[in-house]
């Protein structure tokens, strides 16, 4: 169910406007609009999915993973690429509708801090 509070919810259904890179019948991407790296493009799934936490649609699953892909692919980051899913509190996860963070475009160091 789409949460009218929800940011990602509304640049789904077009209420709040945005360049979208890519959409198909399940997902769309945008610019991560504080970007952590030259490449910082998010990948949302178009219905209210809070995290990956509650993801069981296989299909789902697999257009956000083949977006991101594409995204890669689309955006030049053959040298390599980062796929990040902040998951819930301890995951970092500030936005409480599920997104893939596709980081690229500079060597991207350690995936944690120690
Ligand atoms: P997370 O910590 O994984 O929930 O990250 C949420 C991300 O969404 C952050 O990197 C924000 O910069 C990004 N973000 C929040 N609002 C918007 C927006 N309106 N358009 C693009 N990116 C956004
Ligand atoms: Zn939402």
């Amino acid at each position: 169910m789409a949460a009218n509070d929800c940011i990602f919810c509304q640049i789904s259904s077009g209420a709040i406007p945005a360049q979208k890179l890519f959409e198909d019948g399940h997902v769309f991407a945008i610019r991560d609009i504080r970007p952590q790296a030259p490449v910082h493009v998010l990948v949302i799934p178009k219905r209210h999915v809070p995290s990956l936490w509650e993801l069981e649609d296989e299909t789902l699953a697999g257009a956000l993973l083949a977006a991101a892909a594409r995204i890669a692919r689309d955006e030049g980051l053959a040298e390599g690429w980062r796929l990040i899913a902040n998951t819930r509190e301890h995951g970092g996860q500030e936005v409480p509708h599920l997104h893939l963070h596709v980081l690229g475009g500079r060597k991207l160091g350690r995936m944690l801090e120690r």
